[in-house]
């Protein structure tokens, strides 16, 4: 399993990331629905302060504090510089469990910044923040996953392999090759449409979709179908998963992708407000 999503806007919203065991974002009910792999999460990401993607952060925490499971590695969780929301609430967690027997780190984290989940050799794997438009009061961050790989230089491309492999053999695979960022994940948060270079040739874009019709939406807080499919288009992305959908449209949201299927050249697939969605 790659990614474990409940999303229904207002209510709840959480994402697990299982190959680098990620939670992006804490909202109600994550620690009944992972119950015994709540243990089994290394970092946790908070988009923003607003309470369905983080009223169930205490319970994380409290739970992992009390019940059966291994209390020896460290749970980190990360958030918006300044986000006043998240900050009163991780004092009062604090407060709260003033003897945890594991440890918590919080840290808080800036659009731009690297935070390194692995790195050998030349393989580096991390998580970098980027500005979403969603609140003024208080910051909001969609994350990237990305991590690094080589492929061919340019002048090599066309090159029939034979002669790759000789070129590789006398030059040595890393004269002809470079390294590039791929980002692997894109995860919006919520936000009126993102900006297409933050999810830029991203294998998987996780984006906001409140609204599946755009008259439906009164304020430039969230995201509409229309906008989001265009997003995803000129970020050519490879798959397009829609979540954070309101729950109106429940039993309705294959009426509204109905007709995208042609138009577009990436996978798309929704989070139904009602279903924990697993891919
Ligand atoms: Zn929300
Ligand atoms: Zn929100």
């Amino acid at each position: 399993m790659l990614l474990e999503i409940y999303s229904k806007a207002l209510y709840s919203t959480w994402v697990y990331y299982a190959p680098e065991r990620i939670l992006f974002d804490a909202g109600e009910g994550v620690a009944l629905t992972m119950s015994n792999r709540i243990y089994a999460i290394r970092h946790i990401f908070l988009t923003h302060g607003h309470i369905d993607h983080i009223s169930g952060l205490w319970t994380i925490i409290n739970t992992r504090n009390n019940s059966m499971g291994d209390r020896e590695k460290p749970l980190m969780v990360y958030y918006p510089k300044g986000n006043s929301a998240i900050e009163e609430w991780l004092e009062f967690i604090n407060k709260a469990n003033n003897d945890l027997r594991f440890e918590l780190i919080q840290l808080p984290v800036v659009a731009g910044e690297k935070v390194f989940l692995r790195q050998a050799g030349g393989f580096a794997r991390y998580i970098v923040p980027f500005r979403v438009k969603h609140t003024i009061q208080d910051f909001s961050l969609g994350y990237n996953v990305i991590e690094t790989r080589r492929r061919l230089k340019s002048e090599y491309r066309d090159l029939p392999e034979d002669e790759i492999s000789k070129l590789s053999r006398t030059l040595g695979p890393d004269e002809i090759t470079e390294v590039y960022e791929k980002k692997i994940l894109t995860i919006s948060g919520d936000t009126f449409g993102i900006d297409p270079k933050d999810a830029q040739d991203s294998e998987i874009l996780v984006h906001e979709c409140t609204f599946l019709k755009s008259s439906d939406r009164k304020m430039n807080a969230h995201a509409s179908l229309e906008e989001v499919i265009e997003i995803a288009c000129q970020a050519n992305v490879r798959r397009l998963i829609l979540y954070h959908i309101s729950s109106r449209y429940s039993g309705k949201i294959e009426k509204y992708l109905k007709n995208l299927g042609e138009s577009v050249n990436f996978e798309i697939h929704y989070v139904d407000p009602e279903v924990v969605f697993t891919l």
